[in-house]
């Protein structure tokens, strides 16, 4: 698999058609992967793709790096749930279909926590991979210019499974004090470092709502009152739009359980609309398109 995509990313160079091939490569221990940018056919070694893959490189495709637009047109190695990411970014106007090269890989799986996969010699078990990957119906990349690896047969269990739908049901079952308390805890563990918002490809905004002080939304410092702002805004501005890609709590020093919000919005979304994100580029998410002409409600007429 890696020989073909070194094979595929050394062809788009050599062509001219692309400029940079955005991957996966080693760190220096050969312990983790780590982003790579390829500019040139005889770099093209440095590719890998394996478990340790974990990565969403769909936001270096945003404004955030102007530094790698300047380099050309991309081609960007993707897995299925990270070229949902590019579904919706294409659908919000971020760049055009033809603009980006996608290399889509087939896919068994990622393991979040690398040291087991090592502890495990190597082998991906099902109970170390995240949730996603369990109820993933994307491991034959959906979007893609040229497909690498053998199609996989795998198929998703009918009702989701895995411990972030366990949690959504827990908190359901509490009462509105319960709920509040639950998210209360958590989200006073949170230092406005960030990560969250910088690791995500669809929170592209250049300037965010939580960086604008005339008049401040949302109070900047890291205290319940502020703390609530700024997780329940990120968390609506992401309504419709987040593909439970996993990034911003695989980026989160503070084990906020991001995962399990994004997912119970999804999840309305998907009871109220019939919305699933990432799928179609040419479907733009709920909440931002209007039909004046049959929406039943009279303000927005
Ligand atoms: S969600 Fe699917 S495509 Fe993404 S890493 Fe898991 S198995 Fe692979
Ligand atoms: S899971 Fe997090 S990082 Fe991924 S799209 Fe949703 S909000 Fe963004
Ligand atoms: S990554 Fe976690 S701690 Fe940092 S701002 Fe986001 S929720 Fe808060």
């Amino acid at each position: 698999m890696e020989a073909e995509l070194r094979e595929k990313a050394k062809e788009l160079l050599g062509s001219g058609e692309i400029g940079v091939v955005i991957g996966f490569g080693w760190n220096k221990r050969k312990t983790r992967t780590t982003p790579v940018f390829i500019t040139k056919a005889e770099d093209t070694d440095k590719l890998v793709f394996n478990a340790y893959c974990v990565n969403n490189l769909s936001v270096y495709l945003t404004r955030k790096y102007p530094d790698v637009k300047a380099m050309g047109k991309a081609a960007i190695v993707a897995k299925g749930c990270d070229i949902k990411n590019l579904a919706v970014m294409i659908a919000e106007g971020q760049f055009k279909r033809d603009d980006t090269y996608i290399i889509g890989m087939t896919c068994s799986g990622v393991g979040y926590k690398q040291e087991l996969i090592e502890a495990n010699g190597g082998e991906l078990k099902p109970e170390i991979m995240p949730v996603k990957c369990h109820n993933c119906d994307v491991r034959n990349p959906h979007i893609s210019d040229a497909v690498i690896g053998e199609t996989t047969d795998f198929t998703p269990p009918e009702e989701p499974v895995g411990m972030v739908f366990d949690k959504i049901k827990q908190i359901e079952a509490m009462d509105a004090k319960g709920r509040f308390g639950f998210w209360e805890e958590h989200f006073s563990r949170c230092i406005k470092c960030y990560a969250c918002r910088q690791v995500c490809s669809l929170c592209y905004c250049d300037r965010c709502i939580t960086d604008k002080n005339t008049p401040q939304w949302i109070d900047s410092s890291a205290h319940a009152r502020g703390n609530f702002s700024w997780n329940l805004v990120r968390a609506m501005h992401l309504t419709g739009r987040c593909t439970f890609c996993g990034e911003c709590e695989r980026a989160c020093p503070v084990n906020i359980p991001l995962n399990v919000i994004n997912k119970k919005m999804a999840v309305v979304m998907e009871d109220a609309f019939d919305h699933r994100s990432g799928y179609d580029p040419e479907v733009h998410p709920p909440m931002i398109v209007f039909d004046i002409e049959n929406d039943k409600e009279e303000f927005i007429k």
